[in-house]
């Protein structure tokens, strides 16, 4: 007769680690979203090796107290929510309280914070899924996360790394897309040394200049709808700019870039007349609705959500996307974005 055993907790974070960091752009991710929940407004990025040998994130946010350290590494701790109806509310990006856990579970990881206000600084190292007591360390305001071999200790999942190129591709469009939502923040994202790319504090559209491009943002087509408490806003590009594949589209909700099934057949659709079929048009759209119309934990990685009344949303896209393009064609004013 098999007997039934209670995990280890170290062992219960590397199974959960799997849905949560599924490359090292997951992982960084992850540590870059709490940089933007924690207030920052300044990230710097660094990556060795596509992420696989380090990630290094360092922001200028809040920080974390001393006594809170460990916490922040551990399972199911968040500062985010409290109870249910806040999730049903939630404006931050993380709030399952699982991603440093995750992180920490499967890499060496060592975080380095001072809070706001402090006078010192401490870091903490986990190894093993042990964590260290805090140790003072050096630094002039908020946090540094550092992420070395990931998945030193899984090799099942190791076997499933690319080349350390593939990996670096994830690594920065998942930060382009951050990025991209983010104009109020500035990012330096650094590749083996050499800095890659570097974005002021910037208007939205400058941000969008920046990520896609000044031809995109010349020759695209402003879009600026609402419907009810649903708005939508933001850039899509010319027929003649569309693309044999779907790289350049981003859409976000609240601020999450998101992949949703539902708005990319509205957007298809809206295209269609003007699309041969297998070109993809170039998109950022920036999709706000209140947090309690959309739910956002569908899927620990958070690049899912369900719409409460998606039968609204997909009208708003369409309609929005189909009047834009056509206003095009009339040669009609359309609403220029600020
Ligand atoms: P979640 O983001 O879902 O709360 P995480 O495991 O990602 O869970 O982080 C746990 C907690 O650690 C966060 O709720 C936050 O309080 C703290 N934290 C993590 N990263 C930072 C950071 N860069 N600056 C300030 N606090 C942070
Ligand atoms: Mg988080």
């Amino acid at each position: 007769m098999p007997t039934i055993a209670l995990l280890p907790d170290h062992l219960i974070n590397q199974i959960a680690a799997g849905e949560v960091v599924e490359r090292p752009a997951s992982a960084l991710k992850e540590i870059v979203e709490n940089s933007l929940d924690a207030g920052a407004t300044d990230v710097h990025i660094q990556l060795q090796e596509g992420g696989i040998t380090l990630i290094k994130v360092s922001d200028n946010g809040c920080g974390i107290q001393k006594e809170q350290l460990s916490l922040a590494l551990a399972r199911h701790a968040t500062s985010k929510i409290r109870s249910l109806n806040d999730l049903e509310q939630v404006g931050s990006l993380g709030f399952r309280g699982e991603g440093l856990a995750s992180i920490a579970a499967v890499s060496r990881l060592t975080l380095t914070s001072r809070e706001t206000g402090s006078d010192y600084a401490w870091q903490v190292e986990t190894q093993e899924g042990e964590i260290s007591a805090p140790a003072p360390a050096a630094l002039q305001k908020g946090t540094v996360i550092e992420v070395r071999d990931v998945y030193y200790n899984t090799p099942a999942r190791r076997k499933f790394l690319k080349t350390a190129t593939t990996e670096f591709g994830h690594c920065d469009d998942t930060c382009k897309r951050l990025a991209l939502a983010w104009p109020t923040v500035s990012f330096t994202f650094s590749h083996n040394g050499k800095v890659c790319w570097k974005f002021p504090i910037q208007s939205r559209q400058a941000r969008i200049a920046a990520v896609l491009g000044e031809s995109f943002m010349e020759e695209g087509l402003p879009v600026d709808a609402a419907n009810g408490q649903l708005s939508l806003y933001g850039m899509i590009g010319s027929p003649t700019q569309s693309r044999s594949s779907r790289d350049a589209q981003y859409f976000f909700v609240n601020g999450r870039f998101v992949k949703d099934k539902l708005v990319s057949h509205a957007l298809r659709e809206a295209y269609r007349d003007v699309l041969h079929h297998e070109r993809h048009p170039v998109y950022a759209l920036f999709f706000t609705l209140p947090p309690d119309l959309v739910d956002v934990n569908v899927h620990p990685q958070k690049s899912e959500v369900k719409f409460r009344d998606s039968g609204a949303v997909y009208r708003l896209l369409k309609g929005a996307i189909q009047q834009v393009l056509a206003g095009t064609v009339a040669g009609a004013q359309t609403p220029s974005i600020d």
